[in-house]
């Protein structure tokens, strides 16, 4: 894929990148193999005032990030200034809290026969984000922060439609006073990811995108041996039973399915409806999808902006056709627009079978999928019947089956009469094909932390280690 930013409410090229060389991309992983050995010896304290100082120039200069971030891949103005601000607040979670979650864990020593025992946590080395476009600064921040608190180093092979927005990165952790190539940038196409994933430098991956992405980076990791967190694509249902507060489901359903133009992995994206209800609910959310206003990302009376690429309109739209070819029924929606730029309307398709597309596929674009069930337990099926399992929603008041819900669904995340969102408190990830491993909270810093364990003994020849060698 060319490394460009081309905008995609015009589909004009505006900037492009010739992709690195061997000896820059060798010369960036020995830097980051060096800084890492300067970074992991700085205190906690010290790092904290670097990404404190990252989210300060983060705050300052939110516009102008927001306006480059909209124009490389389409997001509205208003929520690429809020992903800004919410990077901001994830810095100053990571400063605030990373000395109290990198602390060393006593255990009970004469449990384990020691005079002292204990787990720490510590950095591992260069670690290589493959990142998407879709948050294109949240996304790596939500990597970058806890990784750069606990010591390690960041090599970001972003998406290659966002390349503006992957050298601001670099530029800003080197603004805030992270030692030089403690996060670099590769301009690289994801032909390089093999070559750098093999350099026994660089220590473990992670990847957010999509399940065939995954499958490659996974396939690499395996045979060399390292440790990778993979954030993959979702299918999240949204179920509403007859108890939910029918007009506030519907308005959440629609910032739902259509927040970031319809690209979010956890977007709700099928929408499980009690019989009991299935028809007053669908009334409501087709004309609130309808009600939304399709235009120029960066007018503020805009909803929903242009899709990121050309190809990926192409495929929303071929998951609709197919759909309907076997017999769906389009609420509102369902055409692809004329003209310039890569628009799609809000569509709410319904009547699904298992053999559409849509019943299986995740769709990336404001696209609902409507199901009809007439029991908890089918809503249950439907809702795990996909290879996905990232997050899910659940509409009810009755606390029973707020319980089962939080039990029953078969995903890394539950969020009962709400949407699924991400905060630094909380882990995020998912089960099945939508990956492994946890971003945020202390899980997520954690997952690039040796957790080493300590033993001391007397150092006396009656007790201690050794005793039953394994
Ligand atoms: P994608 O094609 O997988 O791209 C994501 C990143 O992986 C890009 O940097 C891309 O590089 C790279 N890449 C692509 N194929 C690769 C391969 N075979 N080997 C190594 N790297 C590879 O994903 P996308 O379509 O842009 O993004 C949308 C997908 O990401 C959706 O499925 C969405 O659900 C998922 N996603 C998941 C999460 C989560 O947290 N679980 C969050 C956001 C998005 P190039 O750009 O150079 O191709």
């Amino acid at each position: 894929m060319r490394i460009a930013t081309t905008n995609p409410a015009t589909g004009e090229v505006l900037k492009s990148y010739e992709p690195m060389s061997t000896e820059q991309l060798e010369a960036a992983i020995e830097r980051a193999d060096l800084a890492f050995r300067d970074l992991h010896r700085t205190t906690v304290a010290q790092r904290g005032r670097w990404l404190g100082a990252a989210a300060d120039l983060l705050d300052a200069e939110r516009d102008d990030t927001a306006r480059l971030m909209t124009t490389e891949m389409g997001k509205t103005y208003a929520a690429a200034q809020a992903e800004v601000t919410k990077c901001a607040s994830a810095c100053r979670f990571y400063a605030a809290h990373a000395e109290r979650m990198l602390a060393d864990e006593p255990a009970d020593a004469r449990a384990v026969n020691a005079t002292r025992a204990f787990v720490r946590y510590q950095p591992i080395g260069p670690v290589l984000a493959v990142m998407p476009w879709n948050f294109p600064l949240w996304q790596v921040m939500r990597f970058a922060a806890p990784a750069l608190m606990a010591g390690n180093t960041g090599l970001l092979k972003h998406a290659s439609n966002v390349p503006q927005t992957a050298l601001y990165l670099e530029d800003l952790f080197r603004r805030a006073g992270f030692v030089e190539g403690a996060f670099t940038t590769l301009l690289v196409g994801s032909d390089a990811v093999d070559r750098i994933l093999s350099d026994p430098r660089v220590r473990a991956a992670t990847l957010t995108g999509s399940e065939r992405a995954g499958r490659s980076i996974a396939q690499i990791a395996g045979r060399e041996l390292k440790k990778t967190v993979l954030e993959l694509g979702g299918s999240d249902p949204f179920v509403v039973m007859p108890s939910a507060d029918l007009d506030r489901a519907a308005e959440v359903a629609t910032t739902a399915r259509c927040q970031n133009n319809g690209q979010s992995c956890i977007a709700a994206k099928r929408f499980i409806v009690h019989t009991d209800v299935f028809d007053a609910f669908a009334e409501k959310f087709a004309a609130n999808m309808a009600a939304l206003r399709v235009g120029d990302p960066m007018d503020a009376g805009t909803d929903v902006g242009p899709l990121a690429s050309s190809g990926g309109r192409d495929e929303v739209h071929a998951q609709v056709r197919d759909a309907v070819d076997h017999g769906a029924t389009v609420l509102c929606g369902g055409e692809k627009p004329a003209g310039d730029g890569w628009f799609y309307p809000p569509t709410v398709v319904t009547d699904l079978t298992p053999q559409m597309r849509m019943w299986t596929e995740e769709v990336f674009g404001p696209v609902a999928g409507l199901y009809r069930v007439s029991s908890y337990a089918e809503a249950i099926e439907v809702a795990n019947g996909t290879a996905f399992g990232l997050g899910s929603n659940a509409w009810t008041t009755d606390p029973d089956e707020q319980e089962r819900f939080a039990t029953d669904l078969d995903a890394g995340s539950v969020f009962v009469n709400g949407m699924t969102t991400s905060f630094p408190e909380l882990p995020f990830g998912g089960v099945k094909n939508s990956g492994y491993g946890r971003e945020l909270s202390a899980l997520g810093m954690r997952e690039f932390c040796n957790t080493k364990t300590v033993w001391v003994g007397r150092g006396e020849a009656s007790a201690g280690a050794g005793a039953h060698a394994e």
